[in-house]
């Protein structure tokens, strides 16, 4: 099954009950038994419910996995993951990771013994320098957020394959539409389908697809144990919003790249951050392992101010200002005050994450439109 085929329909089959076309919301806490032990697969909805089941064969198959186990938000996702880890294990991660992760890997597994070891990637194979007896996990986002550096997947699982290392892969910037983790190597894929799965701004979720049954048997104990299961309404939001994901995200791709250009070109901009441009330092890379460049372009100011960044931010009427991305409408934030506001100024400066950079996230509205309400607020 093609891909634009699969997000409508694998995983997915009529209601047994009715025939109902689109999957019921089973708003059910538990599933009557005929005798102990005697039902049709379900027992209590926090081991698994329906409407879940259904999402997370769906999403198995968007990223070519074995199984996929959902969560009630993309941190939580992260957190049943990171709970595979005991004391004394340790992990490597990219230094640009999302904020809300690099706070639960710090503040929360890093006062329960776990080492966790940030560092840039750019260079995949240098990721052996950074590899120990203790190294049980590597943990990647790409593109990444808020600069759009591309990190190279497949070179990353090439080098820690011989080393008995679970490689994970924060997939919520590119979405399984452009980018498959688990096809470069990838043990498991994180979602926050608050992003692009879901796409309408309106639910919070979070999902782990993985390669192998065993991963899948750890995760599901994890998920079962902790109980950090979303509802059923929301699985189904997010299962009503994957139909459109291929449509969608390619709108966004071509939106953007036109953003990029149009940024590109404008005079009071100084850099555009887009992995779409040819000058892009991995472009060849973002070719290789997505099918287009995404649907987020940042930028910054030749007048360099929190200010001067201000002016626009609070100027655009079809750019929203607000936190998330991957909606089908547009959004502008400001990382330096926003999302990366905890990160000391110096340590912002060293990634090009300068006082003025702007991040968007493009939706799929009209093109002139998005390109007129930019150009209004630059001025
Ligand atoms: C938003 C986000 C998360 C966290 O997901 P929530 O659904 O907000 O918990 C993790 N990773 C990335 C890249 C994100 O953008």
């Amino acid at each position: 099954m093609k891909f634009n085929t699969k997000v409508i329909h694998a995983g997915i089959e009529p209601d047994p009950a009715t025939g109902a076309i689109m999957t019921p919301i089973y708003q059910t806490s538990t599933f009557v038994q005929s005798a102990p032990g005697v039902h049709k697969g379900f027992e209590y909805a926090r081991t698994s419910n329906p409407t879940r089941s259904a999402l997370e064969k769906n999403l198995a198959a968007l990223e070519n996995g074995h199984d996929a186990i959902c969560f009630g938000s993309g941190l939580a996702a992260t957190d049943a993951i990171l709970r595979m880890l005991s004391p004394g294990d340790a992990v490597v991660a990219t230094n640009d990771i999302y904020g809300g992760s690099y706070r639960l890997m710090t503040k929360v597994f890093g006062n329960h013994g776990i080492k966790f070891n940030f560092i840039g990637l750019e260079n995949a194979s240098s990721i052996i320098d950074h590899i120990t007896d203790k190294t049980k996990m590597v943990w990647i986002e790409t593109p990444t957020n808020p600069m759009l550096n591309i990190i190279d997947i497949a070179e990353v699982c090439k080098a820690v394959k011989d080393h008995n290392i679970e490689v994970v892969v924060d997939n919520t910037f590119a979405s399984p539409y452009l980018q498959n983790p688990i096809d470069l190597g990838a043990d498991m894929v994180l979602h926050s389908a608050t992003k692009y799965l879901g796409g309408h701004s309106d639910v919070v979720h979070g999902a782990v697809i993985v390669k192998t049954e065993e991963l899948a048997s750890k995760l599901h104990f994890i998920q079962k144990a902790v109980g950090a299961v979303p509802g059923p309404q929301d699985c189904f939001l997010v299962l009503r919003g994957i139909k459109t994901l291929h449509l969608r995200v390619q709108r966004a791709c071509e939106n953007a790249k036109k953003i990029a250009d149009f940024l590109l070109a404008n005079d009071k901009v100084a850099n555009v951050y887009y992995p779409g441009f040819e000058d892009h330092p991995n472009h060849e890379i973002a070719k290789r392992q997505m099918k287009d460049f995404g649907g987020m372009v940042s930028f910054d100011l030749k007048e360099d101010t929190v200010d001067a960044a201000n002016t626009i931010l609070t100027k655009t009427h079809y750019f929203s200002l607000a936190e998330s991305l991957g909606g089908v409408e547009s959004l502008i934030g400001h990382p330096s005050t926003m999302t990366h506001a905890s990160i000391p100024r110096e340590e912002r400066l060293k990634i090009g994450l300068t006082d003025s950079l702007i991040r968007l996230s493009v939706g799929i509205e009209d093109i002139d439109d998005l390109i007129m309400d930019l150009k209004e607020a630059l001025g």
